[in-house]
């Protein structure tokens, strides 16, 4: 029988193995599985002083066997990290994306703008990571939040409570049915689902086969969810209210055209970590 291996080793066994299946980042899914089952940070995983138990490396050779099957290491922990947070997700929910943090940065901005207190709609808020951040870093906004999907509403829900955020939840199909809000949004955000449905069997498995569908299906063009947006909307927002929406790559500038001819001013858009237009900023006309 074989001593038990170093956290180095058994790190380096494991990312060789995932490279060899052709899995994505294999270094990084192999050293992340294995610091967060230790406690520890990745950049000490070569420094950690013990063997692992058995309880923990077969723990690890079962969370190295999901990434095989090529499940994202987000779902295997449960969790996913996000600006301050930490996020649990599960089947419900779109994994966050580092792409919107940048979506968060523009809302805090038009939040900033605006003087420091805004009324807040994340429309289709999935783990609520959108809603949950406003609200830990502007605490001086009251921050509603809608979902369609009751699970995802749950886990947000205990999302916002983690990281002591009062986010209001309201479940809804997009804005529909929010009349408690009429006339009251100073900033309406959303990352709804933009991937065109032909697009759907070509992204990454990890994507394709584990975030929920109904969180990426943006309809034929990928823009069906931005015209329900702009179409439904309008009863909620304030006069004047702010809109900042996630777009997908290559879709800006057909965002902001469908928001002007349903009559919101195109603001301009904003880049995400790698340069890629990743929001779109609108705001609402006064109400006729
Ligand atoms: N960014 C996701 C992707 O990787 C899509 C998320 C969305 O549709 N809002 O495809």
């Amino acid at each position: 029988m074989r001593a038990l291996a170093s956290a180095r080793q058994l790190a380096w066994e494991a990312a060789e193995r995932l490279e060899n299946a052709g899995v994505p980042e294999p270094v990084a899914s192999a050293e992340v599985l294995l610091a967060e089952l230790l406690g520890v940070r990745r950049s000490e995983l070569a420094f950690y002083p013990e063997s692992l138990t058995r309880e923990q490396a077969a723990l690890y050779e079962a969370w190295v066997s999901r990434r095989l099957e090529r499940e994202p290491v987000q779902r295997i922990l449960g969790y996913a990290y996000f600006r301050n947070l930490r996020l649990d997700l599960d089947e419900h929910a779109l994994i966050p994306r580092p792409d919107t943090e940048s979506v968060v940065d523009a809302a805090l901005e038009v939040v900033d703008r605006g003087g420091g207190f805004s009324r807040v709609l994340d429309v289709g808020t999935g783990s609520g990571v959108i809603a949950v951040s406003i609200a830990q870093e502007r605490p001086s906004c009251e921050v509603h939040a809608t979902d369609q999907s009751e699970g995802a509403l749950r886990i947000a829900r205990r999302n916002a409570a983690r990281a002591g955020t009062k986010v209001q939840f309201h479940r809804a199909d997009l804005a529909r049915g929010l009349d408690v809000l009429e006339g009251c949004v100073d900033l309406l955000v959303s990352n709804p689902p933009y991937v065109r449905s032909a697009d759907i069997p070509k992204l990454t498995p990890e994507v394709r086969d584990w975030d929920p569908r109904a969180a990426l299906d943006g309809g034929p063009d990928g823009l069906g969810f931005y015209r329900r947006i702009f179409a439904e909307a309008g009863p909620l927002l304030a006069d004047g209210a702010d809109v900042v929406l996630e777009v997908g790559d290559g879709q800006a500038e057909d965002v902001l055209e469908l928001g002007r001819r349903a009559g919101y001013a195109p603001l301009g858009t904003r880049v995400d970590l790698t340069g890629t237009p990743r929001s779109g900023l609108l705001r609402s006309g006064t109400r006729r």
